[in-house]
């Protein structure tokens, strides 16, 4: 076992001179943010045509290589409508990580970042990354930049990441720039 930074412990286990680590991230936003779309999109590179409501929660393991180690990412893609609201906290513990996301077409998913953001607040401060979905459906954007620099600067984020699952632009940068930083983070403990 090994003692990451955040506390988080790392299962820790070696096949074939690789150093395997797995590490629990959670996804949150509010529902229809485009959460689901975005795993499938980091997993298989690909657009999730049909997605559906996630109910309760959904795993999805994405594998990074770093040197002679190996990151076995379990992102925990919860369902982010309020009827399983009630269910996130216990979901939240022992995760390392935190992608937040909201939805450039509806300015009500922006706001709804302070509640995601409470509900995470007992874990303490965690590397974090902000994405703001269907980057691809431009006609129909409906928050002002301004709005967004505000809301971004409040909850304590130097950037955030503009992406769209459909055509998978600005996808890797966003999830390099999250893996990053976890990996730096449980670096201490390696
Ligand atoms: P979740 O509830 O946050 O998991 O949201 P989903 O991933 O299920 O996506 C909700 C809806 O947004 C679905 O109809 C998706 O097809 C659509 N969607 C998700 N990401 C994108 C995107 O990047 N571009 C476009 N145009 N639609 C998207
Ligand atoms: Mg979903």
């Amino acid at each position: 076992m090994v003692l990451a930074a955040n506390d988080a412990y790392l299962s820790d286990y070696k096949v074939a001179n690789k150093r395997i680590y797995s590490v629990k991230v959670v996804i949150l936003g509010d529902g229809g943010v485009g959460k689901t779309c975005l795993m499938y999109r980091l997993k298989h590179q690909k657009f999730l045509e049909d997605s559906r409501m996630t109910i309760g929660v959904e795993f999805h393991t994405i594998q990074v290589e770093r040197d002679d180690r190996q990151f076995n990412f379990q992102v925990w893609d919860l369902g982010g409508q309020d009827q399983f609201f009630f269910m996130h906290k216990a979901y939240l513990k022992g995760a390392s990580g935190i992608i937040y996301a909201f939805d450039l077409t509806r300015t009500k998913t922006l706001y709804g970042l302070t509640k995601w953001f409470n509900l995470a607040k007992d874990l303490g401060p965690l590397p974090s990354v902000l994405a703001a979905t269907k980057l691809d459906l431009a006609d129909f954007h409906a928050i002002p930049q301004e709005a967004i620099q505000e809301k971004v600067g409040k909850l304590g984020f130097d950037k955030y990441f503009k992406i769209s699952s459909k055509t998978g632009e600005n996808i890797q940068s966003m999830w390099g720039d999250f893996a990053d930083k976890i990996i730096e983070s449980t670096s201490n403990g390696c």
